[in-house]
């Protein structure tokens, strides 16, 4: 299921992609039907944890390895000026991912049941 989430893919079934645009998934799996939100607000509050705790792991490790590299005279100057947007854009790119993932790491603990695959509700203008 992983797997298919990194590709972008519905992590049920293995179709798609699943994404329209970079940062938006469509409501629904095209081949299963499986409901992305699984029909609940909020649900991707935690692919924003995800998110979040991805871009703080990796700008952690490029800390620790620039400054295992470079000791005893690191750059901070570039870490600084580094980090900052890297922080920035780290979530940017991986936010289609995290949302998968989170879809993913969801169905480990709670298994897919008849509710997910119900269309969802017509959006009120
Ligand atoms: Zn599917």
């Amino acid at each position: 299921m992983f797997a298919r989430a990194l590709g972008r893919r519905c992590p049920s079934c293995g179709a798609g992609p699943v994404t329209t645009r970079w940062i938006h998934t469509v409501p629904a799996c095209p081949r299963c039907r499986l409901r992305l939100d699984r029909g609940e607000p909020d649900y991707f509050l935690g692919a924003i944890v995800f998110n979040m705790a991805l871009a703080e792991a990796l700008f952690a490790a490029a800390l620790l390895g620039v400054l295992l590299w470079t000791w005893p005279n690191p750059p901070w100057d570039a870490l600084y000026y580094g980090g900052i947007p890297g922080l920035i854009v780290a979530p940017i790119l991986f936010y289609p991912y995290s949302k998968l993932l989170w879809l993913a790491f969801d169905l480990l603990f709670r298994p897919l049941r008849p509710s997910d695959f119900e269309p969802p509700p017509p959006r009120s203008a």
